[in-house]
């Protein structure tokens, strides 16, 4: 049996990777020990892979990214979000008005947020932890077994290796294994929608504005991505995304285009389509004995703000901060004070923050004529109202709030 280490993080795909750096990594002022298990190889879905998913990333988690040492290897596929704009409409393509609109004004502190290829930052990220002395991969085979102390963790893979260590941080996804085996129940609802992925080029330059269209079966949103090219995210009742999924390439392109408008001229897909079912869950605690959960494990929200990766950065820059807090004063780092602390400090913002997208996609995606009216003059109001807005651009940014170091842009 190997040496014990600090800290077993399961699960190598976004969260997975951003906990080993922020625990493990070589910018961390007291980097731990950390064994990163995952039943794929990273090197291999990194940056190969394309799934079609791109992710807004906030000038908090950019600035994370920077203390973290992955930012400058990101940048320059990075896409600054200069503008926003939302409309409410049930007409297709290029009728919709604008009801709000966030530009370079609004934003005088930088953009709220940078969109990249979810490829990108995992090759930056896996590059930085394969550099990084004190974080060990152990991939390929699957976590079959956990033992959660009391006096250490441990996991068994499929091939019979046992790893332990003081603490497990289960970043293994939203149908987490380590959740369900300690027992660890959810909160939350499957909606009847999907979102449906992909990345078109178009004609004309977006000129890094983000739009965000609402519309009865959900919001369809084009996000601007480096070069002529923009990221959808197109919500559709699950029934209607199947038949669109099913649908040859040509016809496929052609819905996409009548939803899409002309506004940027011809418009043609560059990617394959994907499709995600969409839910809202939220685990009914963080943490168990020596485990912590973190990013999908945690919560899975709809992608209508495109927070569910930053909300897991957040997760894993506050888990890091307990982490290393307790271990420059010798604490044991898998004890229930110092999960107590990274509870309180995450799940009641997480459950908040859950609870505003559900209530923004029911407003939205219904055609009741009362609730219509008042969100249209919501929005509208909302539009003119420059203090609101300047609230709304500050979380959009994920700047408000108690924020962890880490996404100060501080070391820990
Ligand atoms: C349509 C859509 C659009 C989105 N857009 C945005 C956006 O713009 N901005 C944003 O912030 N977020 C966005 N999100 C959310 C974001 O994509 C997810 O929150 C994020 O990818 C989750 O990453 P994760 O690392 O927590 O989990 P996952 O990516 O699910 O990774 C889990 C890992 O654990 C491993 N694993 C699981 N079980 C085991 C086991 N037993 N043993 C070993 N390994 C195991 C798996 O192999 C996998 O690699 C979007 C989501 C959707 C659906």
């Amino acid at each position: 049996m190997s040496k014990p280490s600090d800290i077993i993080v399961i699960g190598a795909a976004l969260n997975g990777l951003a906990a080993a750096l922020a625990l493990g990594g070589r910018r961390a002022k007291r980097p731990l020990d950390v064994v990163v298990v995952d039943a794929k190889d990273p090197r291999g879905f990194a940056r190969n892979s394309f799934d079609g998913r791109a992710s807004a990333i906030t000038a908090a988690a950019r600035r994370m990214f920077e203390a973290l040492g992955i930012w400058q290897s990101v940048a320059s596929e990075a896409q600054p979000m200069a503008e926003i704009i939302v409309t409410d409409s049930t007409r297709p393509g290029d009728a919709r008005p604008v009801l709000l609109q966030f530009g370079p004004d609004d934003m005088k502190g930088g953009p709220s947020a940078h969109m990249i290829e979810n490829r990108h930052l995992y090759g930056a990220m896996l590059d930085e932890a394969l550099a990084s002395p004190r974080i060990r991969f152990v991939v390929g085979e699957k976590v079959e077994a956990y033992d959660f102390g009391p006096g250490l963790a441990a996991v068994t893979l499929a091939d019979g290796t046992t790893l332990r260590a003081s603490l497990i941080v289960a970043a293994d996804g939203r149908n987490s294994p380590a959740r369900e085996a300690a027992g660890i129940k959810l909160v939350g609802w499957p909606y009847d929608q999907m979102g449906l992925v992909a990345t078109v080029e178009h004609e004309l330059p977006h000129e890094g504005r983000a739009e965000e269209h609402f519309t009865p079966s959900g919001p369809f949103a084009i996000l601007p991505l480096p070069g002529n090219r923009s990221s959808l995210v197109w919500s559709e009742r699950t029934a209607e995304a199947e038949r669109l999924l099913a649908l040859e390439p040509d016809a496929f392109e052609e819905e996409l285009r009548l939803r899409f408008g002309t506004h940027l001229g011809t418009v043609n897909m560059v990617s394959g389509r994907h499709g995600y079912p969409l839910a809202m869950y939220v685990a009914d605690r963080f943490t168990g004995p020596r485990l912590a959960l973190a990013g999908d494990a945690a919560h899975v929200l709809h992608p209508l703000a495109g927070l569910g990766f930053n909300l897991g950065l957040r997760d894993v820059a506050a888990l890091a901060e307990c982490i290393h807090d307790a271990a420059a004063l010798g604490l044991d780092i898998g004890s229930e004070a110092i999960l107590d602390r990274y509870t309180q400090w995450r799940r009641f913002d997480t459950v908040a923050t859950g609870a505003a997208m559900d209530g923004m996609n029911r407003l939205f995606a219904n055609t009741n004529p009362v609730l219509t009216l008042l969100r249209r003059a919501g929005l509208m109001a909302v539009n003119r109202m420059g203090g609101l807005k300047s609230v709304f651009v500050s979380e959009a940014a994920g700047i408000s709030g108690a924020l962890p170091k880490l996404l100060r842009g501080e070391q820990v």
